[in-house]
């Protein structure tokens, strides 16, 4: 099981949920993070941390974002299981899913 981000974090990446994971498990794309499914530990430290409420455990995704579950797996899919984000950076690119949206309007600047 994991934890997977979804729509809220497009184009806003305020990253402050990097800073609580302790396995370093979300990496950032171009236009928002991604939860690494095979290496996060179900914590949970992350989710109450995102002022968008972008995280969710996988079973509490809400319907309209269930396609997010799949983008979180499938960004790893080229990128492997690095062990750990701040080693790896900025990965360039994005899930198609997310690449196709529109820009997202931000809350925070
Ligand atoms: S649930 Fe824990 S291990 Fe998983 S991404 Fe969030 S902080 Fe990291
Ligand atoms: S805290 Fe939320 S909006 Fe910020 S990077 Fe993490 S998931 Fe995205």
């Amino acid at each position: 099981m994991t934890y997977v981000i979804a729509l809220p974090c497009v184009d806003l990446k305020d990253r402050a949920c990097i800073d609580e994971c302790p396995v370093d498990c979300i990496y950032e794309g171009d236009r928002m993070l991604y939860i690494h499914p095979d290496e996060c530990v179900d914590c949970g430290a992350c989710e109450p941390v995102c002022p968008v409420e972008a995280i969710y455990y996988e079973d509490d995704v809400p319907d309209e974002w269930r396609d997010y579950y799949t983008a979180n797996v499938e960004f790893f899919a080229e990128v492997g299981s690095p062990g750990g984000a701040a080693k790896t950076g900025v990965i360039a690119g994005d899930h198609p899913l997310v690449a196709a949206l529109p820009p997202q309007a931000t809350e925070h600047a």
